[in-house]
């Protein structure tokens, strides 16, 4: 599959070729689902857009039932940035239900497979994305990461995806999922394609109340810096052999490249879980409350009002989503908000405060993405199984800092992906570690 950066020095005819190739390609490989529609109309280089950012004139549904019908009334930010620098968004790629999941098994359009292995899930809840762009049937795409939907599925479908610093690209036009965590990312081929995606989407946005004010200077990444890199014994130990595998070859893939290896311990991550899960809920069950058959997309059909909100909410949402605005709701009711939701910030603080200290030793954190490879469809018995595989993922989310996931290893055919962590606002060095990872893993 053509590269990004090749993709954009192709003269206009050979674009409208490719965008045509791409959607039969698409079409032949229709039973994976990545894409819930196409759209060959726009103008310049094809790509796959998430569900749940808004593009004018698009029926955009966070692939649930509830927004059936909603049509986009203006481009987010994001999407007005790319139509800026000659790309087109191509097609709206499927995901779990509001990008609440791992496995993009909760969407209303029904589940996406994994391209590596059909009998799998791509990972969530950006796996459309991601499947799309490892079948070859995107050139690149756009995700969002709450707790690891980017890197996730990157990592189980062997391409890259990267989450930038809370507030370095700007949510307007992104369905809010959990307010204080949600980022829109890149997802490629390589590191160099991330790198341009990035460097479009970033920067501050006056229409984003959450966008960072600081200025968002280009990165240009540069593989041959020297890094102190940390590893975290006391994440791996329980990580699965095909994991643990991969951390040791991206160590000695790392030093082969002059990089300093510095052993640091994070706080166990059952704390993140439970920090994130409550803080996520909680803001899930406020953001939610807008979908009420008035403003957009389903309405039941009732005949008075209350019955009307009551009726649309229940046949509107899924089983996920409405399991998360109960909970959600509890944790911010009276009576329980300071021993659950204030608890949670408190913890949050503190996983914030440890990442900070580890950065005064270290330039970038090597981890983990998720504890095993891409996992069998239906293997997650119950959520809190499911909640428990995003352990490596969303403490970065928490504190709000930049990662990058990359495929590493392989085992049985299946991809392994491996996470750097940075500092906040420092995606350069991210870029120069992961482009540095990248080339010795390559080569
Ligand atoms: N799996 C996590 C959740 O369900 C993360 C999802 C995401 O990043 N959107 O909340």
């Amino acid at each position: 599959m053509i590269t990004l950066k090749e993709a954009l020095e192709l003269p206009k005819e050979e674009l409208a070729a490719l965008k045509q190739d791409l959607a039969k390609k698409a079409q032949e490989q229709k039973e994976l689902n990545a894409y819930i529609a196409l759209d060959e109309a726009g103008e310049g280089v094809p790509i796959a857009i998430k569900d749940n950012i808004q593009v004018d004139g698009w029926e955009v549904t966070c692939a649930s039932k509830i927004l059936q019908g909603y049509i986009a009334p203006y481009d987010a930010t994001v999407i007005a940035k790319l139509k800026g620098a000659g790309l087109a968004p191509f097609g709206r790629t499927n995901m779990d239900e509001f990008a609440m999941g791992s496995s993009t098994e909760t969407s209303y359009y029904g589940k996406t497979l994994n391209p590596k292995d059909p009998s799998r899930v791509p990972g969530g809840s950006s796996g459309g994305s991601a499947a799309a762009v490892a079948a070859g049937i995107a050139i690149a795409a756009l995700g969002s990461d709450t707790g690891g939907s980017i890197r996730q599925p990157a990592a189980f479908c062997g391409i890259v995806g990267m989450k930038p610093t809370y507030g370095r690209v700007s949510r307007y036009g992104l369905a809010a999922y959990g307010s204080s965590l949600d980022q829109i990312g890149p997802m490629t081929q390589n590191v160099e394609d991330a790198v341009h995606l990035y460097n479009i989407i970033a920067g501050h946005d006056p229409k984003d109340s959450t966008s960072a004010p600081v200025e968002h200077t280009p990165v240009t990444p540069n593989p041959d810096r020297k890094l102190r890199i940390g590893i975290v014994p006391n994440y791996i130990k329980d990580a699965s052999p095909a994991v643990q595998k991969a951390y040791d070859k991206a160590i000695e893939a790392l030093k082969a490249e002059g990089h300093e290896i510095v052993e640091i311990a994070l706080m166990d991550a059952k704390y993140d879980i439970a920090s994130y899960y409550i803080t996520a809920m909680a803001e899930a069950s406020t953001n939610l409350s807008r979908y009420d058959g008035v403003r957009y997309g389903y309405r039941a059909e009732t005949g008075n009002l209350k019955e009307m909100y009551l009726k649309t909410r229940s046949e509107g949402f899924g089983e996920e989503v409405k399991r998360r605005i109960l909970l959600g709701t509890f944790v911010l009711s009276s009576g329980y908000y300071d021993a659950y939701y204030l608890k949670a910030q408190k913890a949050r603080h503190l996983i914030k405060d440890e990442y900070d200290k580890a950065f005064e030793k270290v330039d970038l954190i090597l981890s983990p993405v998720a504890p095993d490879v891409a996992f069998e469809f239906g293997a997650m018995k119950t959520p809190l199984q499911m909640y428990l595989s995003d352990a490596y993922t969303i403490g970065v989310n928490l504190a709000g800092l930049p990662a990058i996931s990359l495929p590493v290893d392989e085992m049985d055919g299946l991809p392994v992906g491996l996470q750097l962590i940075g500092r906040a606002f420092d995606e350069q060095t991210l870029f120069d570690g992961a482009s540095s990872l990248e080339r010795a893993i390559r080569s």
